[in-house]
């Protein structure tokens, strides 16, 4: 890799935006020098004006047009550029760098992801709904361009990271925490706040993202996510219950190995490995894995009756044909609802499956997207229905 490594990174203010510019700020004087290119932002504009100083950026995105004053006064005499609006958030993406980080959450993070693919650049994806949405079409846009996508989810990392003969590969294991109500029964997750779903016992993340874990809608977007990267059918990718999130995920071969990546629950840790890939960077400050001091490590199967957004997954990445666009477009339709108290907790899978479902009925009608329009134009149609069937306004 050219040293300095230019690199930008898409939703800096986010949980994973946060940590990624933690590993380039905070880097050990003899690992990877970083220069950092656009930073961007959707509505925080003081995290961003403050992160695109600290780091020195060339030029900082706010997606919010009618926030652009705030963020050029923010700016004044830092020498860091400031944008704003759609067409902006794509310029971003395209400027030559080494490395992007693609940590916008939802389908809204696919359009710049596939500016940055179109220019062939390297990506650490943790924007895990572009691939669930597109995952076809951007990987083949990605061998056109040479641009790689470099597995950033903590899960897809440990896979990447012990992946050394694909060809023999008979199962890939992802792990799951199981969330906050592993232990909850159907009455307590009915009754559950936003406040109760999103306090995942390991991690803290996004709230969109939190929530998924709650459902467990996230390990089921994570299966599809998977099935593409990986090039697998769903029926070779199991799902593991392990409460205490050290094992990131497992791969079996068919001499009998089984491989995995263990780490403490850090996103620094898949970040920077995506970052200094294939080379590994030293993180002097993160806390070290003592398993004596842990003890023990649990598993349990998946329980796919409280948890019906893992059967949904699997139903709607098999059917191909755009049902993963649905289940997503439904899915995040259902989690913002759940999110402004206007619908209870087992909606959010309840209406997603109804969603799918009646998709799945007309599916000798629908077809693959062969376009990212097309892509586009299924998840608008999605979000119609869905807020239809939620009897909310957009
Ligand atoms: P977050 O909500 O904390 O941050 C989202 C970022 O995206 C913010 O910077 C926000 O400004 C930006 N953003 C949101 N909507 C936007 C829009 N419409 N246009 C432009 N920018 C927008 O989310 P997060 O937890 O950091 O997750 C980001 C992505 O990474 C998600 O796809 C998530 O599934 C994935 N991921 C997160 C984690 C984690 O630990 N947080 C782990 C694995 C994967
Ligand atoms: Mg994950």
């Amino acid at each position: 890799m050219s040293n300095p490594v230019r690199v930008s990174v898409l939703g800096v203010t986010g949980s994973i935006g946060v940590s990624a510019l933690d590993v380039i700020t905070a880097c050990a004087p003899d690992g990877p020098q970083f220069e950092v290119v656009a930073l961007t932002a959707n509505t925080r504009v003081d995290e961003l004006a403050k992160a695109a100083i600290k780091a020195r950026a060339e030029v900082a995105v706010i997606a919010d047009p009618s926030l652009y004053a705030q963020l050029k006064s923010a700016l004044a005499n830092t020498g860091v550029e400031a944008a704003a609006g759609e067409a902006a958030m794509i310029e971003a993406a395209e400027r030559p760098a080494d490395r992007l980080v693609a940590a916008i959450v939802g389908i809204a993070g696919l359009p710049a992801t596939l500016a940055a693919v179109r220019k062939g650049t390297t990506i650490a994806l943790a924007n895990k709904e572009s691939l669930v949405c597109a995952g076809p079409l951007l990987i083949r846009e990605a061998q056109r361009t040479g641009a790689r996508l470099l597995p950033t989810d903590s899960e897809h990392n440990a896979i990447f990271q012990v992946l050394d003969r694909p060809e023999r590969v008979e199962k890939l294991i992802l792990t799951a925490s199981g969330g906050p109500f592993r232990k909850a029964s159907l009455a307590e997750m009915a009754a559950a706040t936003p406040e109760q779903a999103r306090a995942h016992p390991n991690w803290a993340m996004g709230p969109k993202i939190s929530i998924d874990c709650a459902t467990m809608m996230n390990k089921g977007l994570e299966l599809i996510e998977a099935a593409y990267l990986f090039g697998l059918p769903e029926s070779q990718i199991d799902i593991l219950v392990h409460p205490q999130s050290i094992i990131h995920s497992l791969v079996s071969y068919d001499d009998g190995s089984t491989l995995a990546q263990l780490s403490m629950p850090d996103m620094r840790t898949p970040i920077s490995y995506a970052l200094a890939w294939p080379e590994r960077m030293a993180l002097p400050g993160l806390e070290r894995l003592d398993l004596a001091k842990i003890g023990r490590l649990d598993f349990e199967p998946p329980d796919e009756q409280r948890f019906p957004a893992l059967k949904l997954a699997r139903r709607a990445v098999s059917a191909g044909a755009g049902a993963p666009i649905v289940l997503n477009g439904a899915n995040e339709i259902a989690v913002a609802a759940f999110l402004q108290r206007r619908i209870g907790f087992l909606t959010i899978a309840q209406v997603a499956g109804e969603v799918l479902d009646a998709y799945l009925e007309d599916l000798p009608s629908a077809k693959e997207p062969e376009s990212f329009e097309a892509v586009f134009e299924l998840d608008r149609v999605v979000r119609q229905r869905t807020l239809e069937k939620l009897r909310l306004a957009a």
